[in-house]
């Protein structure tokens, strides 16, 4: 019986040959050629207003919570239903955690509770793209804006992925909010290993993200010879990549087409075999509200409770097959149980896909009848359920 991974990452095409190029360049540290053709391709495609290249959304993401001056006390709205990097960003500078719960249709934030959550105190939202699928975002950048906080956009999940306006206009998740963080680890749809990009959205940000990016120095500022040299003007950190790994992902940029179309064959033919064999009455389906598309990151089932899954990954696994669940409710962490007891916080929803959720395989070099097989799988055992 053929083993069927959960993830394999994608090599696309020029991969090795850009890396050979940088090689033979001898310029091997960041912010060289290949970082710059990245931060301008997603600058120009996605109309996003500023794009540094980073060694990971997690680095993106404490990049952000400098640039927003978290201190001290200040409250920092996240869902509770997220990987740590989401909540370790700003916990790291001092915030107050506010954990808001899920949708019941969807694992995403439930936006109807955010209003209750703000208070004076309230620094920023963090919303996370669960899979891709956008949050709603109109509504969450108007609400932020009325009460002047700022909104973080976890995007590490949504390269290629858009709200839908009423007209069916498309705007590319990551720029709505202030600042934006994608991922390029090995289990996304395109990655370089390890890798991440800070989207800057907010003007006034820009300088600054460049210093806090090159280590507190204004190295970029003295590069462009804006100024006649260059020292330490604020804090920072080693957040650029080596031009190893952005030549490996300007490799993937170009062959983006194939990968999103790939992914998305895959993804429809799991939710046509499931669909056509009425799983989806015994078993829930990935749900995308009406103004979200899909870049087919992740295909989940969310069964109706935690031994029905565990029953299904050991039957997956008799058939040589991986699946694997995520996300065990940030509010209720160890972490924030003895440490940070003031954010302890139960989230219904959140625990209810922390049981309940299952992600099956999905990748570039899957093929159909992989598909085929475990959308069969899962047909006997709904039914026999
Ligand atoms: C993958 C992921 C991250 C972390 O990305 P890295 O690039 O591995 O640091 C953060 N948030 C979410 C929602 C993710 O899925």
């Amino acid at each position: 019986m053929k083993k069927i991974l959960f993830n394999s990452p994608s090599v696309v095409g020029k991969e090795l040959e850009y890396i050979e190029d940088v090689i033979k360049e001898r310029k091997i540290s960041g912010n060289g050629k290949y970082t710059k053709q990245t931060q301008l391709w997603f600058e120009e495609r996605y109309n996003f207003r500023k794009c540094l290249l980073t060694t990971s959304c997690t680095d993106a993401l404490e990049m952000a919570a400098i640039l927003i001056n978290i201190q001290p006390g200040d409250e920092v709205i996240l869902p509770s239903y997220t990987f740590v990097s989401t909540a370790n960003a700003f916990i790291m500078r001092g915030a107050k955690l506010i954990f808001i719960d899920s949708s019941p249709y969807h694992p995403g934030l439930d936006e109807k509770l955010l209003e209750g959550l703000i208070t004076d105190k309230t620094k920023a939202i963090v919303v996370v793209h669960y899979a891709g699928v956008a949050c709603n975002m109109p509504y969450i950048m108007n609400l932020a804006n009325e009460k002047n906080i700022y909104v973080i956009e976890d995007a590490a999940q949504a390269i290629d992925s858009f709200y839908v306006n009423q007209d069916g206009s498309r705007i590319p998740l990551g720029s709505f909010g202030h600042l934006a963080a994608l991922s390029f680890h090995e289990t996304k749809n395109l990655n370089s290993g390890e890798g991440g990009m800070l989207i800057i959205n907010h003007e006034p940000f820009m300088k600054r993200a460049e210093v806090i990016w090159e280590k507190g120095t204004n190295r970029s500022s003295f590069f462009r010879g804006e100024v006649d040299k260059y020292g330490w003007v604020d804090i920072g950190s080693s957040f650029l990549p080596s031009e190893l790994n952005a030549a490996f992902l300007y490799a993937q940029l170009e062959k983006i087409t194939d990968i999103q179309s790939k992914r998305l064959e895959l993804w429809n033919r799991y939710y046509e075999n499931l669909i056509k064999k009425g799983v989806d009455k015994l078993v829930r389906l990935p749900f995308l509200p009406f103004y979200a598309t899909n870049n087919a990151h992740m295909f989940y089932l969310v069964l109706d409770e935690l031994s029905t899954r565990t029953r299904l990954i050991h039957l997956l696994k008799s058939h040589n097959i991986l699946s694997v669940f995520h996300y065990i409710s940030l509010s209720t962490s160890d972490f924030i149980k003895y440490q940070h007891p003031e954010s302890y916080k139960i989230c219904n929803f959140s625990d209810y896909y922390t049981d309940c959720l299952l992600r099956l395989p999905l990748y570039y070099e899957m093929t159909f009848e992989d598909v085929d097989r475990i959308s069969d799988i899962i047909c006997e055992f709904a039914k026999e359920k």
